[in-house]
C-alpha cells in the first residue's frame, strides 16, 4: 500500500516512528542508510571539456591559424625567426586559454560557494522536542512541522492539518495554491494525493504536521529533477551586452585585418607575411578577455558582499544595486534588533506594571503601580490570554515563532504560568490585514473562551466591556475608552509596539471584554543611524514600511534618525489611485504605517513608474510579489520565510539594514571597476594599431612586431586589468549620486577614454619613442630596411616600452573612474602592487635577458636613451587626472 493510503497508526508503524519524532540515534542510522536529503546536480561541469573548449574559441582559432602560417612561412623561408614566432603564438594561445578558464572556474566556484550559504531550514520533532535542522538531514520517518512560508523539503503524509495550502508550481506548473486535507480520497498517482506534501513545494498558508515518507531522489521532485538535469543557464543582460560589444569590436577588427591584408598584397608583401600581419592586427583589436574578466569581477564582488552579509542570487543584481535610488525597508529586524521584550502592561482596571529583563528571558520582576490585592490575578488572566493565543513557544531555552508573541510568552513564563489544563479547539490566525488573532479554548473550569489579541484600535473598536478594579465586568463607555487611548498614546510615543488583549465567552471576535494593553520594545540597531546618513549622502532615499501604528513608527524613526516628509497609513494608501500615489512619492519621503504587506507591491510599482530603482525588503509569504517586482528584492536570512528567500534577488544573512547599504556600495564599486579595466584594456590597443597604420603610409621601418603585440595583450595587460577589476570601494563612492539606470557599463565614455584619449597618448608615446630613438642614432626618414638589425630591435623595444610604461601609469590613474588617484591609499590593492612589480621585472627582462629578447624581438637599450620614454607616462597621468577633475566639476561630485 502507498503511504498516503494508510491511516495515521499504520503510517507511523510503517516508518517505525511516533508523533514525538524519531530518536536522534535512529535518525542518525537512517541518515547513513538513506543518505543526505539533497538532489545532486548530476550534470556536474566537466572541467577538462571546459578547458579544451577555450581552444576552439574564435580568438584562439585566429591565433592558431597565425601560428600555423608562421610555421609554413618558416618552412619556405627559413631562418627569419618565423618558427620562434609560431611557437610564441602557440604559447600565447595556451596562456590565454588557461587564464580564461581559470577566471571562469573561479567565478563558478564563487557562485557555488554562495549558493551553499543559503541553507534550507526545517522544523521537526526529534526526541520529543521541536528542533530546527538543515533540510539535508531529513530522513524518512521524521515528524515534519510545517508553518506558513516554509519550504517543503521532503515528501510527507499529513497527520495533522490546519488549513494548509501549498504551492506546487515547481512540480506541476500550477500557480494556484492547493488545499491539503488530512484524509486521502482514492487517487491513482501520489501527486494527486491531497494528504501529501511534496519536496520542492512551499507552504503558502496554514500549518500541518506530517510524516516524511521519501527524501532526496526518492521524492517526486527528485524524480523530475533528474530528468531535467540538462537545463541551460540563461544569459544575463550584462553578459548579453558584453557579447554584443565583443561582436562589434571583432567585426571592426576583422574588417581592418582584411583591409591591411589587401594593402599588404598590393605593396608586394609575401602573402604569408601579409596574412600573419592581418591576423595579428585582428588579435590586437579583439577584446578577448572581456567576458571572463567581467564575470569574475561580478562574482568576486558577490563574494565580498557575502562577507558583508548580503547574499546575491544572480550576478545581474550586483550591477542593479549600484543604481538603487530608493530603499523601502521593513522596520522590525532590519532597522530594529527584532528582540522584542514585553516591558510594560496596562490593565483595564487602571494598573500599570513594569517588567524587568531583556530578550526572551523567563525570569524577571513585576513592579505594580496603582495596584490592589486582586491586581496579580488580573495580570495573570491577561498573560494567560496572551500565552494561550500565541503560536510561539519557548522550549528548553529554544525559541520558536514570531518575536512579538515570544515576548508575551516570555512574560507569561516570568509569571510562572502553565496552561496545561487548557485545550485548544481552534484558531483564527493573525494576518497583517486583520491585525488580530484569536484562539478558542476549553479552560480548566470546562468553559469555552475565545482569547483575542491584536492592534489596539482594532480590538478597542470591537470591545464593549472591560474588567474594573473590583474584577467585575463593566460597559466600556467613551470615557473609559479615552482613558485607554491616553495610555496607548504614551506607549506609542515611546516607540513601543502595542497589542490589546481581550476575551469573549461566545466564540465571537466582537463584543470583546477588554483586558489591557501590552507594550513591547524592540530596540533600534545601533549601526542603522550611520547607515542612514550614508544613504542620504549617496542620494538614496530611505522609506520605512511598518505594520505598526503611525506614532510608534514616528517614534522609532526619530530614534534612528530617519527623516521623512509625511506619514501615510495603509488605510490612506488603499484610497489613493495609482497616480495619486506616484505623485506623493515623487517629492516626498514617506513613512508608511499600519501597512498591509500586499500594499508593498503598489508602492514598488508607483516608485518604478517615477523612474526610481527600488530595493525592497520583505520576509513573509505575502511579500513575495513585491520582492519579485522590486528591482532588488531583499529577503531576511534569519527571520524570512523560505518563500520570501526564493522570490528575492538578495538575502540578508544578518537581517540588518546596514548590510543593504554595504551591498549597494559594492554594487557601485563593481560597476566602476568594470569600466576601469575595460578602458585600461582598450587603451593599449591604440599603440598596437597606430604603428602599423603609420608604417603603411609613411616610409619608416616596422615599429612593433606581432609577438610584441601579443606580449602586451596576453602578458603585461592581464594582471593589472584583473587588479583594476577588484579595486576596493573608494572612499567617495557613497558620496556620489546613484548610477543612472540607463547608463550602460560599457558606454561611449569607456570607448572615448580608452581609444581616443588615453590610447592616443600611448600611441604618441610609442611612436615618439621609436622615431626619436632612430633619429638619435643616425636614421633618416625614408629608410625602411635598416641595415643594423640590433638598431631595429632596440627601436622596436622603445615602441614596446612606450606602450608598456604608459600602461603602468594608466593603471594607477585608472584606479578611480571619477576621483583623484591620490584619494585612494597607495597600498589598498595588493594585486595591483604585485602586477606593477611583475611589470617592472618584465621590462627589465625585455632589456636584459637574452632568451626573452630572442622571443620578443627586444634588445638592451642604454639608460642614456631610455629617458625618451619619461615624459609620456607623466603626460598621460596628469591629463587623465585633469580630465577627471573636469568631470567632477561638471557632475558636481
Ligand atoms: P514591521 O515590519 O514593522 O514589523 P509588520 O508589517 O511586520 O511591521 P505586523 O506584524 O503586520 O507588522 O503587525 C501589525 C500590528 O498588528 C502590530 O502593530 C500589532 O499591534 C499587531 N500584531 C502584530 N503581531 C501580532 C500577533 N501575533 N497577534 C496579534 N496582533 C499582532
Amino acid at each position: 500500500m502507498n503511504p498516503y493510503e494508510l491511516d495515521t497508526k499504520q503510517l507511523l508503524s510503517k516508518f517505525h516512528t511516533n508523533k514525538n519524532g524519531l530518536s536522534s540515534k535512529k535518525a542518525k542510522r537512517r541518515l547513513e542508510e538513506f543518505g543526505l536529503n539533497t538532489i545532486e546536480n548530476e550534470d556536474k561541469k566537466n572541467y577538462i571539456k571546459e578547458y579544451l573548449k577555450q581552444y576552439i574559441q574564435f580568438f584562439a582559432i585566429l591565433l592558431e591559424v597565425a601560428a600555423l602560417l608562421s610555421f609554413i612561412a618558416d618552412h619556405y623561408v627559413p631562418d627569419q625567426g618565423s618558427d620562434i614566432l609560431g611557437t610564441a603564438i602557440l604559447a600565447a594561445v595556451v596562456i590565454n586559454a588557461t587564464f580564461a578558464f581559470w577566471q571562469d572556474y573561479k567565478a563558478d566556484q564563487a557562485m557555488e560557494a554562495l549558493l551553499r550559504l543559503i541553507p534550507t531550514l526545517v522544523n521537526v520533532k526529534r526526541d520529543d522536542e521541536k528542533v530546527t535542522l538543515d533540510a539535508s538531514k531529513l530522513v524518512p520517518g521524521d515528524i515534519l512541522i510545517i508553518e506558513e512560508g516554509d519550504k517543503i523539503a521532503a515528501d510527507a503524509v499529513i497527520i495533522e492539518n490546519s488549513s494548509l495550502y501549498i504551492n506546487t508550481s515547481a512540480l506541476n506548473g500550477e500557480s494556484k495554491p492547493s488545499r491539503r486535507e488530512s484524509e486521502n480520497k482514492k487517487v491513482k498517482l501520489p501527486l494527486e494525493a491531497k494528504n501529501m506534501i511534496f519536496a520542492g513545494t512551499t507552504a503558502v498558508s496554514g500549518s500541518a504536521i506530517a510524516v516524511v515518507t521519501a527524501t532526496a531522489h526518492a521524492t517526486q521532485f527528485g524524480k523530475i529533477a533528474t530528468l531535467t538535469k540538462n537545463v541551460k543557464k540563461t544569459i544575463t543582460p550584462i553578459q548579453k551586452e558584453i557579447i554584443r560589444i565583443t561582436q562589434i569590436l571583432t567585426l571592426i577588427a576583422v574588417m581592418m585585418g582584411i583591409v591591411f591584408f589587401i594593402l599588404g598584397i598590393f605593396s608586394d608583401r609575401n602573402i604569408l607575411i601579409a596574412s600573419i600581419f592581418a591576423l595579428s592586427l585582428i588579435v590586437a583589436n579583439v577584446p578577448e578577455g572581456l567576458m571572463p574578466t567581467i564575470t569574475l569581477a561580478l562574482s568576486m564582488a558577490s563574494q565580498r558582499m557575502a562577507k558583508r552579509n548580503a547574499l546575491i542570487k544572480n550576478l545581474d543584481s550586483v550591477q542593479t544595486l549600484g543604481s538603487a535610488t530608493v530603499i523601502c525597508t521593513d522596520k522590525t529586524g532590519t532597522l530594529t534588533k527584532n528582540e522584542m521584550t514585553l516591558k510594560e502592561i496596562y490593565l483595564s482596571s487602571g494598573e500599570k506594571i513594569t517588567i524587568e529583563g531583556v530578550g526572551y528571558e523567563t525570569k524577571g520582576v513585576f513592579r505594580y503601580e496603582n495596584s490592589n490585592d486582586r491586581s496579580k490575578i488580573r495580570l495573570e488572566n491577561l498573560l494567560y490570554a496572551g500565552l494561550l493565543n500565541s503560536r510561539a513557544t519557548i522550549e528548553n531555552g529554544n525559541f520558536f515563532g514570531d518575536p512579538t508573541e515570544l515576548s508575551i510568552v516570555a512574560a507569561a513564563k516570568k509569571m510562572g504560568l502553565d496552561p496545561k489544563n487548557y485545550k485548544k479547539i481552534s484558531e483564527n490566525p493573525f494576518t497583517g490585514e486583520r491585525k488580530m488573532m484569536s484562539s478558542l479554548y476549553t479552560t480548566d473550569k470546562n468553559e469555552q473562551i475565545l482569547y483575542i489579541k491584536g492592534a489596539p484600535e482594532v480590538i478597542l473598536q470591537r470591545s464593549s466591556s472591560y474588567i474594573d478594579k473590583n474584577s467585575s465586568i463593566q460597559t466600556l463607555d467613551q470615557k473609559e475608552k479615552e482613558k485607554i487611548k491616553e495610555q496607548l498614546d504614551i506607549f506609542e510615543n515611546n516607540a513601543y509596539r502595542v497589542l490589546a488583549i481581550g476575551i469573549n465567552s461566545n466564540n465571537s471576535e466582537d463584543d470583546i471584554v477588554f483586558l489591557g494593553l501590552v507594550a513591547i520594545m524592540d530596540l533600534p540597531r545601533a549601526e542603522v543611524k550611520e547607515a542612514l546618513v550614508q544613504c542620504a549622502e549617496a542620494g538614496i532615499r530611505t522609506m520605512m514600511l511598518t505594520g505598526d501604528n503611525h506614532k510608534t513608527a514616528a517614534a522609532v524613526a526619530k530614534k534612528i534618525g530617519l527623516k521623512y516628509d509625511k506619514i501615510v497609513t495603509g488605510e490612506e494608501i488603499a484610497k489613493f489611485t495609482d497616480t495619486e500615489l506616484e505623485e506623493i512619492l515623487k517629492d516626498n519621503d514617506i513613512l508608511f504605517a499600519r501597512m498591509e504587506s500586499n500594499q508593498k507591491l503598489k508602492i514598488a510599482t508607483a516608485l518604478q513608474k517615477n523612474g526610481e530603482v527600488v530595493a525592497m525588503t520583505g520576509d513573509g509569504v505575502n511579500d513575495a510579489p513585491s520582492l519579485k517586482r522590486a528591482d532588488i528584492g531583499i529577503a531576511m536570512g534569519q527571520s524570512g520565510t523560505e518563500v520570501a528567500k526564493e522570490a528575492a534577488d538578495m538575502i540578508l544573512l544578518d537581517d540588518n539594514f546596514r548590510s543593504i547599504v554595504a551591498a549597494i556600495e559594492e554594487g557601485r564599486t563593481v560597476y566602476f571597476n568594470i569600466k576601469k579595466f575595460v578602458t585600461y584594456i582598450l587603451s593599449s590597443n591604440v599603440p598596437e594599431i597606430v604603428p602599423y597604420i603609420l608604417q603603411f603610409f609613411f616610409k619608416i621601418p616596422l615599429p612593433l612586431s606581432v609577438i610584441q603585440i601579443l606580449s602586451i595583450d596576453l602578458g603585461s595587460d592581464m594582471l593589472p586589468g584583473l587588479a583594476l577589476g577588484s579595486e576596493k570601494p573608494e572612499a567617495n563612492i557613497m558620496k556620489r549620486p546613484p548610477v543612472g539606470k540607463n547608463e550602460k557599463i560599457l558606454d561611449w565614455e569607456v570607448f572615448k577614454r580608452g581609444y581616443f584619449f588615453i590610447g592616443l597618448i600611448e600611441a604618441a608615446a610609442a611612436m615618439a619613442a621609436f622615431i626619436s630613438f632612430l633619429l638619435l642614432h643616425g636614421w633618416e626618414y625614408g629608410v625602411v630596411d635598416l641595415n643594423d638589425p640590433l638598431l631595429h630591435r632596440q627601436a622596436m623595444t622603445m615602441t614596446l616600452l612606450g606602450a608598456v610604461t604608459c600602461q603602468l601609469f594608466n593603471a594607477w590613474t585608472m584606479r578611480s573612474w571619477e576621483y583623484s588617484a591620490f584619494s585612494i591609499g597607495w597600498n589598498t590593492n595588493k594585486l595591483l602592487l604585485i602586477a606593477m612589480g611583475i611589470e617592472i621585472l618584465w621590462i627589465w627582462m625585455l632589456l636584459n635577458v637574452e632568451s626573452v629578447q630572442m622571443i620578443f624581438n627586444t634588445a638592451y637599450v642604454p639608460m642614456g636613451d631610455l629617458w625618451i620614454l619619461l615624459p609620456f607616462p607623466i603626460i598621460l597621468f596628469v591629463s587623465h587626472e585633469l580630465y577627471k577633475y573636469r568631470i567632477r566639476k561638471k557632475k558636481n561630485l
